[in-house]
């Protein structure tokens, strides 16, 4: 009796200690959305189509940027627009800052580990500068551009001196990038928009599957037409990364989360609040 008490204590205790170890083995993830810019209605979004497509269509536009936690590490998912400053600030300016926003959730811009950008435009990278010590993620095709000597209309390498001078470190990503290593957030190579576009793919436990667009399209209207801005850099490019996040989308049962659009960000909750 003695020796079956002894042998039930020792299971219970290797099943208490193995639990322990698979439940540390999966670090918590959680995924929280940054208000990064004044959201309005565009009344002319002729621009966002190179076939005409929208004519007369208004849509409510707005600037979001994301949070994923990963135990102990971070990823910052764009960095919208500037904070407001000076006397006329752009009429897009976030009130509050993505730093002063971190500290809402206890955080410093030094515990952030990885800076990803879905592209160069100014209104992703308005406040990359804030975190140097952060990795910066970013595609191959837009680091190059914003390395050029005398970069494009629309490309920003002023908010990437830090790094463009060797400041910091950064992964200049040719592909797809696993940023922790274990499947659960990828950095998805989605270009068109711009030479080295990236889209966001984050695997939560509960909400389950979350694709987060950049600017592959930004809003439902070109995202549900395969739609092209006039401005994108590649036609094909587009058309082939919507064709790709779309069965990405479909095969993985993804919530879609379209980053300008104000419809659609309220599928996360609302901030300081996380899915998880
Ligand atoms: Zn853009």
């Amino acid at each position: 009796m003695k020796q079956m008490d002894l042998i039930l204590a020792a299971a219970v205790l290797a099943s208490f200690v193995l639990g322990t170890a698979a439940a540390s083995t999966a670090p918590e993830l959680s995924l929280a959305r940054f208000d990064c810019g004044k959201s309005s209605t565009l009344n002319d979004v002729s621009r966002f189509s190179d076939v005409s497509a929208f004519k007369g269509l208004n849509v409510p536009f707005t600037f979001s940027c994301y949070l994923v936690k990963h135990g102990n590490d971070y990823l910052v998912w764009d960095t919208g627009n500037p904070p407001a400053s000076g006397s006329t600030p752009s009429p897009s300016a976030p009130k509050t800052s993505l730093v002063e926003q971190l500290a809402v959730l206890h955080l410093t811009a030094q515990q952030i580990t990885f800076v990803g950008i879905s592209h160069y435009h100014g209104d992703h990278v308005g406040q990359v500068a804030s975190f140097p010590q952060a990795t910066l993620l970013i595609g191959k095709g837009d680091w190059e551009a914003l390395n050029e000597t005398t970069p494009n209309p629309g490309v920003n390498p002023a908010n990437f001196a830090h790094w463009i001078t060797g400041g910091g470190k950064v992964e200049a990503l040719p592909g797809d990038k696993d940023v922790f290593g274990d499947g659960s957030v990828i950095l998805l190579n989605t270009p068109g928009h711009t030479p080295g576009h990236h889209s966001l793919l984050v695997k939560l436990k509960d909400m389950g599957n979350v694709l987060i667009t950049g600017d592959l399209a930004h809003f439902r209207e070109n995202y549900d037409s395969n739609g092209v801005p006039t401005f994108n850099t590649s036609r094909a490019e587009t058309l082939a990364s919507l064709d790709r996040f779309k069965q990405l989308a479909k095969n993985l049962n993804a919530t879609v989360i379209i980053q300008h659009d104000a419809r659609d960000i309220e599928k996360l909750p609302a901030f300081p609040a996380s899915a998880k």
